[in-house]
């Protein structure tokens, strides 16, 4: 059973990543506009009519912009926390349907599952989430203010992970948000740092893990070449070259195929104590 994924946008201008594996097509978040969005299915040869569902990770508008209006004009039903559901607004608008989700729950499209991890952000019920189909896995991680042991125990198993590499510390200490903000960013229920990712890759990543997508890149605060860098030293030390990375541009990427690796991730390997 095959799976695969395109990031139809990633950063502060929007965020959308569509997912396709187990007879089943869903969107992680929604945060372009309708139109854009539905402009950008079309590049990818998808009828946004045909998605299954739109899964929400939180209610903010780089996340969650244009959800409702997608959801109302093709008839896709939207799904996520209870919490993102009220901090989005969600209540006004008219919905095909709202399937709630909590933390640490499954739920499954055809025959693609698509696991619900909390997250620590500053939002109402943020979520991550691992989606899966046959043998392979696919972690899907952004707006996350640092890594705890569970939600590192969780991406684990994944044979792909996309996970955010929003800032280098220098440049956002140097750069021209105010400070409020910046506080915000770098503190624990802020984004990942580009040394947050390296620790992860070098110290956290699962043996089946194939390939990482760094995504939601601050425009403002991190370079790409930077955060790459930062990447692909840590996979380095930590002896991991068969890794690829790859960088989601702010307008997305190709399709990129999730192939399990067969790596069977054994309980020793995953209680090792990392943070
Ligand atoms: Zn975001
Ligand atoms: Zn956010």
């Amino acid at each position: 059973m095959s799976l695969r994924f395109r990031v139809l946008g990633s950063g502060s201008d929007g965020n959308a990543t569509l997912v396709e594996g187990g007879g089943a097509r869903v969107l992680v978040d929604a945060g372009l506009g309708p139109r854009q969005l539905a402009e950008r299915l079309a590049e990818a040869g998808v009828d946004p009519a045909s998605l299954d569902a739109v899964f929400l990770s939180h209610e903010h508008g780089d996340h969650a912009r244009g959800a409702a209006a997608f959801s109302a004009r093709w008839g896709v039903p939207l799904a996520g926390t209870p919490g993102t559901f009220q901090a989005a607004g969600l209540a006004r608008a008219k919905l095909p349907a709202f399937e709630p989700i909590a933390a640490g729950e499954t739920r499954t499209v055809g025959r693609l599952a698509v696991r619900a991890l909390g997250v620590p952000h500053d939002a109402a019920q943020p979520l991550a989430f691992v989606l899966a189909a046959g043998e392979s896995s696919f972690g899907h991680a952004t707006d996350l203010g640092h890594l705890n042991r569970g939600l590192v125990e969780a991406l684990r198993g994944c044979d792909a992970l996309l996970v955010e590499s929003n800032y280098d510390p220098a440049m956002l200490r140097d750069g021209p948000y105010p400070w409020s903000l910046k506080e915000r960013i770098l503190g624990p229920l802020g984004h990942l740092s580009n040394g947050d990712v390296a620790r992860l890759l070098e110290r956290g990543l699962g043996g089946a893990c194939r390939l990482v997508v760094l995504a939601h890149l601050s425009k403002k605060n991190n370079h790409p070449e930077l955060a790459l860098q930062a990447a692909e030293e840590s996979l380095a030390r930590g002896g991991r070259r068969g890794v690829r990375v790859a960088l989601a541009a702010a307008c997305g990427t190709g399709w990129i195929a999730v192939r399990a690796s067969g790596t069977v991730v054994g309980r020793r390997e995953g209680q090792l104590r990392l943070f």
